[in-house]
């Protein structure tokens, strides 16, 4: 883990570490937290939102909302809101967007910066990316401000190799 004043970055060497980091970060979460995530295809961000599930309590299984734009899963310690928005190519208003980010639960969104302007302001970055064809992957997490103990604090004390 690498600590900088306001984001922490891990380096994952599988699905499963990737999975095992989102774990830990869920408990962490409280309702309204919003996660942009961002990275390209491939890159493991449905597999991150896995890990996040199972750590909020969440049993059923996630899969990618490619086509469904948003899934909600409850019956976790928290609803968890999880969108993938890269089909979208005009981010519209009518979708209702704050009923989510503002809403009882975590909200993830895959492809964030497609909807850029409808996200509030205070979020939760992820970016998962990969290092050439290799599996390994580089998860930088930049908390809201002011949030960094609460969302970095401790997740260190992972198996995870050091970048
Ligand atoms: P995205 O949602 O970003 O498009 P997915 O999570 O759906 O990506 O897919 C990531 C793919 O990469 C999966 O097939 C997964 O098994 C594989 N993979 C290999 N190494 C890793 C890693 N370190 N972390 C996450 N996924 C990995
Ligand atoms: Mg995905």
């Amino acid at each position: 883990i690498l600590m900088s004043r306001n984001t922490c970055t891990f380096e994952t060497h599988n699905p499963e570490e990737t999975r095992n980091l989102a774990r830990h970060l869920a408990p962490r979460l409280r309702r309204g937290d919003v996660i942009a995530l961002e990275g390209d295809l491939g890159a493991g961000k449905t597999t991150f939102t896995q890990g996040l599930a199972a750590g909020l309590g969440i049993e059923e299984p996630v899969d990618s909302p490619t086509f469904t734009l948003i899934k909600e899963y409850e019956g976790g310690r928290l609803p968890l809101y999880h969108m993938d928005v890269y089909r979208l190519n005009h981010p519209t208003e009518e979708l209702g967007w704050d009923e989510y980010f503002y809403g009882d639960g975590v909200t993830l969104v895959e492809w964030a910066d497609r909807i850029e302007p409808m996200l509030p302001g205070e979020l939760i970055r992820i970016e998962v990316s990969r290092h050439q064809e290799s599996d390994v992957r580089k998860i930088r997490i930049e908390p809201p401000a002011g949030e960094t103990e609460r969302i970095c604090g401790g997740l260190g004390r992972l198996d995870n190799h050091e970048t």
